[in-house]
């Protein structure tokens, strides 16, 4: 882990015009920076930079984040990674941290079989290629398979000899540890004796991001043996099955190129159309897609296009995870492969640029597919018919639809035509989903599990207009977060002979729950803790803070087209004022309409339980309560003069 100091080191360095003009060419515009998107097509600039606030977003296509964010998207670097390749560019010296005991002792088993897997990998693939048995069984198999000798050492093909024991007597006489290599599942004990557990196979080895092998798949050569026809590495430190796919090493730069990924069942299907030149190609093992998968493909691309025989047993189970990746805005295509074929032998039979072809012409929509499929099984029984129209209208109903709106109504149209209902009624029974999902999400955003939603996510979800309550709470974020920012951009400034503006919000925000938004409360409480500490927090603590969710948060809240450019300025006789020189005026009033939206809801909350039966007693009450909310509005609105807020 590196050290906090040198993190520290490496932000202060950072010069995000020059890290993200050595990656997208920037002309000056007024304060900010402005060029063409490197995240999505674009002929004129949307993608601006703002050197003050350290922060880029795209008024295209909404992406939006700091230096190290930029890396992260632009390069794919991991977090760690972007500090590495900073603190290289500015001449930054490592220093790593000392870990917990708990962290140093998995990072100790996680380096110990990385170690493994490389001797297992080498160890394998010299077998494969230099060995009597390796050459007569398994080099001989794979070529009769068609595979090219650059293709298996490219993926480190090998093969297990067909012994008791031969791996793990070679792995034992090299002093490796055995109980790690029990753990990285090459080994089994049988009778207290290691024994190898791939014997007579062809060995895959399976690799992370960076090219590391993390596991290994084992593949059977005879046909007639009861024996399953893959062994897996089990889960261990490495090897995690829901965030695997096989392939993704070899693929990164392609799916980049044609901004799509190809996904196979196997991993001779991805051998295959890499030998053949295709090489934007991944394998899922055949199971369905997990979030952490469908997440790893849409850091390279939105495309995502499923490969399987027409006839597999996985298309099915592939199906079953797509529901998310509408979800994860993935636009997600089908094509079966025809005539019992599957992509490995199909392009081995046509060629690749048949092959190309044919997935190009053959794309079928999965949520069309789906429908076809379910409709076919419904066949003419109603009951069957009426489950899958809530079925169509559930996964329509996750499509993002801030960000897919469009694309939703056609698919209400399509599906309806094939359904042969009401397009009115379909679209109903859509958003009576999209209701009860949202009232979902707010409840688990206000109760519980601060982490897992981002403030971001809420909030581009699409309200729906007949809902007033949502709809409040909604317009609330908007001015939650104007007071976050206030308090982030203005907090060491003065306000009052008592003090600095932090003290006067911190104060006001003392015991109050002014905020509901639970990831605003941690930014404010994370500032409460700094400040209480003796520091002048600023909005760079955490533009740059550890967890990305209050990161992202932060720069969400900025506004970088906020700031009236120097060159403006100039022009003009005498001094423009800034929000600089306004800064008290706009605390007061960012706070006075938090305060506003506040007393507007209690009076929503107060008025509605007047319409419910009281005694006369509970009636009074109420409505004291409705004229001392209406008093404190009519102050408030005062205050800001009398400006109306709908
Ligand atoms: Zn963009």
């Amino acid at each position: 882990m590196i050290a906090q100091q040198t993190i520290q080191q490496i932000l202060s360095r950072i010069d995000i015009i020059e890290i993200i003009g050595g990656f997208v060419k920037l002309k000056k515009r007024g304060a900010n920076y402005m060029g063409l998107c490197p995240f999505h097509n674009e002929k004129s600039p949307s993608f601006t930079v703002s050197p003050a606030k350290e922060i880029y977003k795209c008024f295209g296509c909404g992406r939006s984040g700091n230096s190290i964010g930029f890396l992260m998207e632009h390069e794919k670097y991991s977090y760690v990674e972007a500090l590495r390749w900073l603190a290289a560019k500015y001449n930054v010296e490592i220093e790593e941290k000392e870990a917990s005991p708990e962290v140093r002792l998995q990072q100790q088993v996680a380096d110990s079989l990385y170690i493994i897997n490389g001797f297992a990998q080498r160890y394998f693939a010299d077998i494969l290629f230099n060995n009597e048995q390796g050459q007569d069984i398994g080099l001989s198999y794979l070529r009769e398979r068609g595979f090219r000798d650059e293709i298996l050492h490219k993926f480190q093909v090998g093969y297990c000899l067909e012994q008791r024991d031969a791996f793990a007597r070679e792995a034992l006489a090299a002093q490796y540890n055995p109980e790690y290599l029990q753990r990285s599942g090459l080994v089994v004990l049988r009778d207290e004796k290691l024994l190898d557990n791939y014997r007579g196979r062809i060995i895959f080895p399976v690799h992370n991001q960076s090219g590391k092998t993390i596991g290994f798949g084992a593949r059977i050569i005879k046909s007639n043996d009861r024996a399953p026809k893959y062994i897996n590495t089990p889960e261990n430190e490495l090897y995690v099955k829901s965030r695997i796919l096989y392939g993704s090493y070899f693929a990164r730069q392609a799916i980049d190129k044609h901004d799509e990924c190809l996904l196979v069942e196997g991993y001779t299907d991805v051998l295959s159309l890499h030998q053949a030149g295709i090489e934007n190609v991944v394998a899922s093992g055949g199971t369905s897609l997990t979030v952490d998968q469908l997440r790893l493909i849409k850091k390279y691309t939105n495309h995502l296009t499923i490969i399987y025989d027409g006839d597999s047993a996985g298309i099915k189970a592939a199906l079953r995870g797509l529901d998310m990746a509408l979800e994860e805005s993935l636009d997600v295509k089908l094509v079966l492969i025809p005539d019992r074929e599957d992509p490995d032998s199909y392009v081995r039979k046509v060629g690749a640029a048949a092959f190309r072809d044919f997935v190009d012409t053959h794309k079928k929509d999965f949520i069309l597919f789906q429908l076809e499929v379910s409709l076919k099984d419904a066949a003419n029984d109603t009951s069957k018919k009426a489950a899958v129209v809530n079925q169509v209208a559930e996964t329509i109903a996750r499509i993002n639809k801030a960000e897919d709106f469009t694309k939703q109504q056609d698919y209400i149209r399509q599906c309806a035509e094939l359904l042969r209902i009401e397009e009115a009624g379909l679209h109903t029974l859509v958003n009576k989903f999209i209701r009860e999902r949202i009232a979902k999400q707010e409840n688990r955003s206000r109760n519980a599990e601060p982490a897992d939603l981002s403030a971001e996510q809420t909030s581009q979800q699409a309200i729906p207009e007949d809902d007033e309550t949502l709809n409040l709470l909604h317009k609330d974020e908007q001015q939650e977060r104007g007071m976050v920012r206030s308090l982030l951009e203005f907090g060491n400034k003065i306000w009052d002979e008592h003090g600095s503006v932090a003290d006067f919000l911190l104060a006001e925000f003392s015991d109050t729950d002014m905020i509901d938004n639970k990831q605003l409360v941690r930014i404010l409480e994370a500032y409460r803790t700094l400040y209480a500490e003796g520091a002048e927090p600023g909005v760079k603590d955490f533009l740059y803070h550890e967890d990305p969710v209050l990161s992202a948060l932060v720069v969400a809240i900025m506004d970088v087209n906020y700031e009236i450019s120097h060159n403006w300025k100039e022009h003009f006789e005498g001094r423009l004022p800034t929000r600089e020189d306004l800064y008290k005026e706009e605390v007061q009033s960012t706070l006075n309409y938090l305060k506003l939206r506040k007393i507007k809801r209690m009076m929503a909350v107060n008025q509605k339980d007047l319409e419910n039966p009281h005694t006369s007693e509970e009636q009074l009450m109420l409505i004291r309560t409705h004229q001392h909310l209406k008093n404190l509005e009519r102050e408030l609105l005062h205050h800001l003069g009398t400006v109306i807020v709908k």
